[in-house]
């Protein structure tokens, strides 16, 4: 590709409102551009490393069995008044009208409209399992888009669903998502780890997130350095013996004001669906970080008080504070005082779970009626332990550190409930009609090339692994005014364009240094100038990554290209 027949507005200056380092120099790089707060254009190099990725993503689900089909954007109302999340999903579903007045959702995820179809075209058994996967553009209203493509209002995903009568099915098909997973990061060139995450309330049971470890990620893992073992920090333990004694929840009365809501309230103030359970919240002050989660397990029916982490540092922060800092995945229950007292913060989640009054509501959503001293029993403190980097792993092999990571991906093994919401059913081998059990299986395909670029760079620029570079190798004529230059150069974009080279090649005539500089900044594997030697035949090859320059004649070059 000539430069001066595409499209790289490249930029000097670091735009004002990009505050990670993916996000700046792919705008500064020219690979992407803002439309509007979440929503961006794929320029030229943008759209051809968005291809690569797909290319593999596209491979490693074709390896394991998977079959492409591309679903509709635009869904239909009813089907997600079916599956309940209609009410439960809250703000962040994009909904629209159409000139009749029907509701339509901008699909942020699939599960809805792959099950119907599964549900109409699947009658047999002999049919299963069965593997559907598309690369396509979602769309969620997230509360805070920021830091660029890694958290968009319009993305691209590759969702894959798998269907099964058996659960045994179903964990060999998780399995070979697995490792897919881990193909396909290791070959984008990202440093990943695999983490235990949190299901949710969704009748979901196992899960795994993938995560690109860098600063910039919005997660916290903790992870062995001895062992395979990492979770994402809101799983790092789970206490399932909570169980404050009627003298803490006493004291409980004391330290702050009884603030009771109905589950509808909470739901509503949280500005999430009760689906997710219910998450009472946490603190990120300064660089230290508090989280104390409670959920509510409608499906067992229980309620535990499932992390609270490292404390340091805190102030007491208000629930506008908290919403402010964390976003709309969590929010806190009523006004909760955070100390330095771990102690207090404990009993404040506990109080929180006391103060959830419960019932049923109108569309029938069922819940937990919390009884606090039936549900939790007997409390002691030893019950609760914080997690702290160098403690033991759970699995008892290394100790325990921290890192942030992005989330890139994640595998899920649903089990029935969207089947049972939307009555998919199959016969058995027995001629009965069976509930199918399902999973299914992220990855954000954009905010993957954005995790890419977290994980390589300089202060100079991009520095694209070879395998994901939009083009193997940058041509630079130094002097455009120089007939023998340019002359080798535009020979040299032949020769190696015909032996199956990627080229882009700058034949602007733009100065030598702008040209270095952006060259730098798009940062392809492999630099080649030709400059003062051009009548020697001689070029100059420097690699993006070393700061080596080596002079070599053109044979030499093909020799090392190939
Ligand atoms: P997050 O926790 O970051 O909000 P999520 O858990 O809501 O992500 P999933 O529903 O698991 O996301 O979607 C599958 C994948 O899609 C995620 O693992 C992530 O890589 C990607 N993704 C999710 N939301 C966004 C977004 N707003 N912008 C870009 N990619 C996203
Ligand atoms: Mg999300
Ligand atoms: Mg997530
Ligand atoms: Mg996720």
């Amino acid at each position: 590709m000539k430069q001066s027949q595409t499209l790289i507005p490249t930029l000097k200056e670091i735009p004002a409102d990009a505050d990670v380092t993916s996000h700046q120099l792919l705008l500064r790089a020219g690979f992407i551009r803002q439309n509007f707060s979440g929503v961006y254009t794929f320029l030229p190099l943008g759209k051809k490393v968005l291809n690569i990725v797909e290319k593999v993503v596209r491979e490693e689900m074709d390896a394991i069995g998977g079959n492409e089909v591309l679903m509709p954007a635009l869904q239909s109302a009813d089907l997600w008044r079916e599956s309940g999340r209609w009410d439960k999903m809250g703000p962040e579903l994009m909904r629209l009208n159409d000139r009749h007045e029907r509701e339509f959702v901008l699909g942020p995820t699939h599960e809805e409209v792959v099950t119907s179809i599964v549900r109409d075209e699947v009658k047999s058994y002999k049919q299963l399992p069965l593997t559907v996967y598309q690369i396509q553009t979602k769309f969620r209203d997230e509360r805070r888009p920021r830091f660029g493509l890694l958290r968009g209002r319009e993305f691209i995903m590759k969702d894959a669903y798998s269907f099964h009568l058996t659960d045994e099915s179903l964990d060999a098909s998780y399995q070979a998502m697995y490792d897919a997973y881990s193909r396909i990061f290791t070959r984008l060139g990202l440093n990943f780890r695999a983490v235990i995450a949190d299901s949710g309330a969704m009748g979901g049971k196992d899960t795994h997130e993938f995560m690109a470890l860098s600063k910039v990620g919005e997660d916290t893992i903790a992870y062995s350095t001895a062992s395979d073992y990492a979770a994402n920090i809101e799983m790092a333990e789970v206490y399932d013996n909570y169980s404050p004694s009627t003298e803490t929840l006493k004291e409980l009365e004391k330290v702050s004001t009884p603030n009771k809501k109905t589950m509808q309230e909470v739901a509503d103030f949280l500005g999430h669906p009760i689906d997710k359970g219910l998450k009472t919240l946490l603190f990120k002050a300064d660089e230290s970080f508090v989280l104390v989660v409670t959920r509510g397990d409608h499906e067992v029916n229980e309620i535990k008080l499932k992390h609270v982490l490292h404390v340091e540092n805190i102030e007491l922060a208000t629930d506008e504070a908290a919403r402010e800092l964390l976003g709309a995945d969590f929010g806190s229950l009523g006004p909760i005082g955070v100390s330095e007292d771990v102690q207090v913060i404990c009993d404040l989640a506990v109080k929180a779970v006391a103060n959830v009054t419960c019932g049923a509501n109108e569309d029938g959503f069922h819940y937990v009626n919390v009884n606090p001293s039936r549900d939790f029993g007997e409390f002691t403190y030893e019950d609760i332990r914080f997690i702290q980097e160098g403690d033991l792993s759970p699995d008892g092999k290394g100790t325990i550190k921290f890192a942030e990571g992005i989330e890139i991906g994640q595998v899920f093994k649903l089990g029935k409930f969207y089947a049972n919401q939307l009555g998919a059913e199959v016969l058995n081998d027995q001629g009965r009609a069976e509930t199918l059990t399902m999973g299914c299986y992220g990855i954000g395909v954009s905010r993957t090339l954005a995790a890419i670029v977290e994980q390589h760079h300089d202060d100079a620029g991009i520095v694209w692994p070879k395998q994901v570079a939009p083009f193997a190798l940058h041509l630079i004529v130094v002097n455009s005014k120089n007939d023998e230059q340019v002359a080798l150069g535009n020979a040299l974009y032949e020769q190696l364009q015909a032996a199956g080279i990627e080229v882009l090649y700058d034949d602007r005539k733009e100065r030598a240094g702008v040209k270095f500089a952006e060259s730098d900044l798009i940062g392809l594997p492999v630099r080649v100038t030709v400059g003062k030697k051009a009548s020697e035949g001689i070029i100059e090859l420097k690699e993006r990554k070393s700061e080596e320059k080596e002079e070599m004649t053109i044979d030499a070059l093909m020799a090392y290209v190939k």
